[in-house]
């Protein structure tokens, strides 16, 4: 009943899934980039965090 709200959900549309982007690299195979598609409204990220609805997002650009 409480867990009407998956934790794992876009903060904008609300989609509990994200595929990975995949890229073409310089040998011309198709390799996954790094980075992840939300099925939902497109938004790409880096991180989990960065799509999550529970999660702020920090502001730091660590690397
Ligand atoms: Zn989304």
């Amino acid at each position: 009943m409480e867990s009407k709200h998956p934790a794992n959900a876009c903060r904008r549309c609300g989609a509990t899934a994200y595929k990975p982007v995949i890229a073409r690299d310089a040998s011309g195979a198709m390799m996954p980039s790094g980075t992840y598609r939300c099925v939902g409204c497109k938004l790409e990220f880096n991180t989990v965090d960065q799509w999550r609805a529970s999660t702020e997002i920090e502001r730091t650009a660590a690397h």
